[in-house]
């Protein structure tokens, strides 16, 4: 079986009724990227650039910042690398000094793009090094935790101007950088109509938006069930995040965990999801997955989904779709 699964490295990720579907890759190590590389994914959906302000107790300066995005850039040749702004807060184990500790509700305080927003300097030195890597292959910012229209139209404007500075400078920096949200507070999700005429795409992280719709802890065991996506309101959520993006003609993928979750993969395919970002162990299944499905026939099964009234009821739709593996 693994066999099986291994020669699907080199096909494409397309449905049954002939619908490419772009699988991008969640890489954060050398070895993501070469493995995302060598199964074929669009590019890189997420990269998370934590690591490089955690375990450590000086900031990364803007040169070993911009030689690791540059190296991610270059190790896809050519292919789109999405870099995600730094997502820090007082749920991670800082050392550096740089979020707020003793925050009585970490998940809910300063982090993501709200500690980069109360730290324009260092935030600031990281859009220089991206900005700076995207003179060497196609580059994205993505950033995370965002609530609403003024952060993006914050960071927005940052971006142009460190565009601007480094131009002066003499730097090589590409034309255009994509500028993308993660949609992840669900008043993100919902406001979306407000903003999406103001970013270049989206991604929709599941594990955030799930946490935070549900009100439970991603981390917390004592939850069990509860905190899982196949909730109606997180569908729901999706459908119309999806459909909000799409009818403004922006790309949306999801890069949470349910992305990677080949078990899944139908009802993503069913809520309008064209684009997945997974990580590179679990490329092949969930391709392995969109290529026995129909989707003209997922898409009519849609209504049937968006109706079910609780975790069974969906999990009866998904098993009635599941394909053998
Ligand atoms: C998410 O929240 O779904 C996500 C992809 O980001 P992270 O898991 O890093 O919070
Ligand atoms: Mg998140």
């Amino acid at each position: 079986e693994r066999k099986q699964l291994h020669r699907l490295r080199r096909e494409p990720s397309r449905t049954l009724d002939g619908v490419d579907i772009r699988l991008w890759a969640n890489a954060e190590s050398r070895e993501d990227v070469t493995g995302a590389h060598a199964l074929g994914a669009a590019g890189v959906g997420l990269y998370r650039t934590e690591f490089l302000f955690l375990q450590r107790s000086e900031l990364p300066d803007e040169e070993e910042q911009f030689r690791a995005y540059r190296d991610v850039v270059l190790g896809m040749t050519g292919r789109a690398v999405t870099i995600r702004t730094m997502d820090i807060g007082a749920d991670k184990a800082d050392r550096t000094g740089l979020a707020l500790t003793n925050e009585p509700n970490p998940a809910l305080g300063l982090r993501g793009v709200r500690l980069s927003l109360a730290r324009i300097d260092v935030f600031r030195t990281q859009l220089r090094a991206m900005l700076r890597a995207s003179g060497y292959g196609p580059l994205r910012v993505l950033v995370p935790m965002v609530s609403g229209r003024e952060e993006v139209l914050a960071v927005a404007a940052l971006l142009r101007d460190v565009a601007r500075e480094l131009r002066s400078e003499g730097h090589e920096i590409a034309e255009h950088v994509p500028l993308g949200a993660m949609i992840e507070v669900p008043a993100a999700a919902i406001a979306l109509p407000t903003f999406i005429g103001s970013v270049d795409f989206i991604s929709v992280g599941t594990n955030d938006l799930t946490q935070y719709l549900l009100a439970a802890d991603r981390g917390n065991d004592a939850l069990g069930e509860l905190y899982s996506p196949l909730h109606p309101a997180m569908l729901l959520l999706l459908r119309n995040v999806i459909r909000t993006a799409r009818a403004r003609g922006k790309p949306v993928a999801v890069c949470g965990e349910m992305a990677g979750d080949a078990a899944l993969t139908p009802l993503l395919l069913a809520l309008g999801l064209e684009e997945f970002s997974l990580h590179p162990a679990t490329l092949l299944e969930v391709r392995r997955a969109i290529r026995a499905q129909r989707l003209d026939a997922l898409r009519a099964a849609a209504p049937a989904l968006l109706r079910c009234r609780d975790r069974d009821a969906i999990d009866r739709w998904l098993r009635a779709r599941a394909a053998p593996a």
